[in-house]
């Protein structure tokens, strides 16, 4: 088994990869919290991790691969104040929490499987979980690390000596990463919620031993990993966000309850800009899946996209920058769909070269470098084809039905230009509606046009429409 080398963040250096229960390797994703769409930043962190899992396949490794679903709703900026999450969400959509959380866990699930992510062996939601969480926080109050307050039950942050050594905190001075004015009766401010009490408008809550109401968000992910995959998980994942509270806090907890090691390694995939900021709703750049392909690029795409660079790097989205990596994933699908049926044999030159590149901490640009290397070369046709296809366990690019999906996308660009063609000629119509100053039709015809995803510019050669965003 080749070694597989791996950035893990709680020592800040890249390490070899050993796994506890070797050929197993245990892998704990923090999952989404089920109250909106996925965005295509939450789709970075999860291609990140389903290409950790397909690299550890690749190398040998039985993976065993969990992820939770935050579905108990918490508040609004993950901290534990202002409204609900799921409860406003609930009610802006007329569902009750339960069935908001389903309908966003489905479409979720739908998502990932359409960038070619595995689906985890378990899937665990925390409304399942309750008693797991329950008797994590006992163990908690049993070693001494908890206390409790009108707002519920607390854990003490000052009784765990290396609580600010993962995230590198500076406690004494810069708090702004932590959550305050939640509940005046805490001693410290990253002192965080294990169950919460006397939250009369929250609608999920449980009988517990505290009392009635619910567990804080990160106790969910240290019991359901406990209870799926043992007190000590070979790898932990997620994005860079969740290092300084979310991860901070799954450590302490775990680590007090049981005293070993929670997580051998953690890998987080970097932030995703876009247009060169951060994504927000109010900016109205919070793009999703839908929206790429609702401007014609497929799924793959997206993926293709985040293949070209490391997950450790921000990267900056731009659809011109996904317009490109549509293109580049065309042409690669354009010389698979003219290859001869595969040889038995792949070649091992360029096998062991992008092995190399995937077991450097999941270099992915190298691994397409040689993607690209191999269909220059002057190699066998058939050769060709059985490795690309063997590298495609890991790129996950559906090479080997390249044919059947370079129609699809032919297809759907056509729709895509039908719509532009719609788009522009109902701007035209516009035009002569605001010259007859028919302005109520002519902003009618602005929806219209909006809804087919464009927007009107009115040049003085005259109108013309580009896609929205
Ligand atoms: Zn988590």
């Amino acid at each position: 088994m080749m070694k597989v080398q791996l950035y893990n963040t709680a020592s800040r250096s890249v390490e070899e990869f050993a796994p506890i229960h070797p050929p197993e390797a245990r892998i704990y994703s923090c999952g989404m919290t089920v109250y909106s769409f996925a965005h295509i930043g939450h789709l970075k962190t999860y291609i990140a991790s389903d290409i950790l899992r397909r690299t550890l396949e690749f190398a040998g490794y039985e993976v065993r691969h969990v992820m939770n679903v935050t579905d108990v709703g918490h508040m609004t900026s993950d901290e534990d104040e202002g409204d609900d999450k799921m409860d406003v969400g609930a009610k802006k959509e007329g569902l009750s929490p339960w069935e908001l959380a389903r309908k966003y866990e489905e479409h979720f699930f739908n998502t990932i499987r359409e960038v070619n992510i595995i689906r985890p062996q378990v899937i665990c939601r925390a409304t399942e979980h309750i008693q797991e969480q329950i008797e994590l926080i006992q163990r908690l109050e049993k070693n001494g690390f908890t206390y409790i307050t009108p707002a519920g039950v607390v854990f003490d942050s000052n009784k765990f000596d290396r609580y600010a050594d993962f995230a590198r905190l500076q406690l004494d001075g810069n708090i702004e990463n932590f959550r305050t004015a939640a509940d005046p009766d805490r001693k410290s401010p990253q002192d965080f919620s294990l169950w919460v009490l006397n939250k009369p408008n929250h609608v999920m809550q449980w009988d517990s031993p505290w009392g009635r109401g619910y567990p804080g968000w990160h106790i969910e992910c240290s019991a359901m990993a406990m209870r799926y995959l043992g007190e000590e998980l070979d790898i932990h994942t997620g994005g860079i966000d969740h290092i300084p509270v979310h991860h901070t806090n799954e450590i302490a907890q775990s680590e007090c309850a049981t005293g070993k090691t929670f997580a051998r390694f953690w890998v987080h995939s970097a932030f995703l800009n876009v247009d060169g900021t951060k994504m927000s709703k109010s900016l109205g750049n919070l793009y999703t899946l839908d929206d790429c392909r609702a401007k014609g690029f497929t799924p793959l795409a997206l993926r293709y996209f985040f293949l070209q660079s490391s997950y450790r790097k921000p990267i900056n989205f731009t659809w011109d920058a996904l317009e490109a990596a549509q293109t580049a994933l065309a042409k690669i699908w354009e010389f698979c769909s003219e290859l001869p049926a595969p040889s038995v044999e792949p070649l091992e030159d360029y096998l062991s070269e992008f092995r190399a590149a995937l077991y450097d901490d999941l270099n992915t640009s190298a691994a397409l470098a040689v993607v690209h290397k191999l269909i220059k070369s002057d190699a066998d046709p058939a050769a060709k084809a059985r490795t690309l296809f063997k590298m495609d366990d890991v790129l996950a690019l559906d090479l080997a039905t390249s044919r059947t999906r370079l129609n699809d996308l032919r297809t759907m660009r056509g729709a895509t230009q039908d719509s532009e063609q719609k788009a522009l000629e109902l701007a035209q119509q516009r035009q002569e509606l605001r010259k007859q100053k028919n302005f109520a039709e002519a902003d009618r015809l602005r929806g219209e046009i909006e809804a087919l995803g464009f927007t009107v510019m009115d040049t003085p050669a005259g109108p013309q429409v580009k896609p929205l965003g």
